[in-house]
């Protein structure tokens, strides 16, 4: 298949391998921002390939693992009232709550829905005009776009029984975050190359300057991977800082002007809670004043909401690399993706869900629940 096997090669694979350890001298701590990257590391083998100087650390990528439980228990305050049909995608139904999840409030005979496609949901608010309509709008800048079409046509069609609860987080402020923290070990990242699809990296390249990190924009196969490290890994022992492009059938620099700038007439930029991380500024996006109709927290009562996250969970350590899943006490025994304490246990970009299934749980000895 064009532009999958040519990046799966195993020969190029093992060059870029003999590469990198032709190039380091001494150890680095690198970050693959998204958890898809941390996926794709795991299902081929990589990080067992890999010289033992790179020590890869996972970053809050997964836009399910960092929606807030605040609103993950609005979304089933909504979900269970009478005449709601409550849309989203699928990883959203068994990320635990406080007390339940979605997938518990569908099997109660809530009417929650897996959609495909955002838009989806405007097909349903039209079938349904007595009932209320609400979409689970979660996600990076990689979803922006889609979510903000469907707010932008909700208006422009006049529907009325449409709204969104909007958790939309974004990469810089992120970055800004973990590279402030006084705990940080991330030398140099690897940018999701989806998210620079839509916004380009002309955002990174302040924050490279500033933190003196190398950031390098990568793609999700083998071989794009690998020659995103290898472009690390390179700056790192020449003392270089820059934002480099390792994904350039996809990205370019300014990224798809369209979509930001459809993003920016429904969405205006706010503080966001990120789960386990807490509060970052900037990091999120809402609905502008003239779209507050479309707002779900606006349209249902909501004000009782009382969060109670799990004393276990160490996810918030996890997504900002600090620990590995395995450290945590619950990994494979009380956690597991049928049974999960946390949002990356669910995710299939959750870095707990990807040590789980691609044989971490092996090494450290804890049941297999397959
Ligand atoms: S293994 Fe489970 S409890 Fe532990 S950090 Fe991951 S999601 Fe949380």
């Amino acid at each position: 298949m064009r532009y999958v096997d040519e990046f799966r090669q195993p020969e190029l694979v093992h060059k870029l391998v003999d590469e990198l350890s032709a190039t380091i001298t001494r150890p680095w701590t690198i970050m693959e921002i998204c958890g898809g990257q941390t996926h794709a590391f795991m299902r081929f083998g990589l990080d067992a390939l890999l010289p033992s100087e790179i020590e890869l650390v996972h970053g809050p990528g997964c836009p399910v693992c960092v929606t807030p439980l605040e609103l993950i228990d609005k979304a089933i305050a909504i979900a269970s009232q009478p005449g709601v049909i409550f849309c989203t995608f699928g990883d959203m139904l068994r990320v635990p709550g406080s007390h339940s999840d979605l997938f518990r409030v569908k099997a109660a005979g809530g009417d929650v829905r897996i959609v495909y496609s955002p838009l989806e949901c405007l097909k349903i608010a039209r079938e349904h005009p007595e009932r209320q309509v609400v979409f689970f709008a979660i996600g990076f800048e990689t979803t922006a776009p889609g979510n903000a079409m469907l707010v932008w046509q909700a208006k422009e069609q006049d529907i009325t029984n449409f709204s969104m609860l909007v958790s939309h987080v974004r990469v810089p402020p992120a970055i800004t975050a973990i590279l402030s923290s006084p705990g940080n070990r991330v030398q140099g990242f690897l940018a999701a190359g989806h998210v620079c699809t839509v916004m380009g990296y002309w955002e990174y390249e302040p924050l490279a300057e500033r933190f003196r990190v190398p950031i390098v924009v990568t793609g999700f196969e083998p071989v794009d991977l690998l020659r995103g490290l290898l472009m690390a890994v390179r700056q790192l022992e020449a003392g270089r800082y820059e934002v480099e492009n390792a994904y350039g059938r996809s990205v370019q620099r300014e990224g798809n002007r369209p979509a930001q700038e459809l993003i920016a007439r429904v969405f205006e930029p706010c503080d966001r809670a990120w789960r386990g991380i807490g509060v970052i500024p900037d990091s999120g996006w809402q609905l502008r004043p003239e779209f507050a109709d479309f707002n779900a927290e606006r349209r249902f009562a909501l004000d009782d909401i009382q969060t109670q996250e799990s004393s276990v969970c160490i996810s918030g350590l996890v997504l900002q690399g600090r620990k590995k899943p395995y450290e945590c006490p619950a990994f494979g025994t009380e956690c597991t993706p049928m049974h999960p304490l946390g949002a990356t246990m669910v995710s299939s970009e959750g870095a707990c869900a990807a040590y789980y299934r691609y044989g971490k749980r092996a090494k450290q000895g804890v049941r297999d629940e397959a």
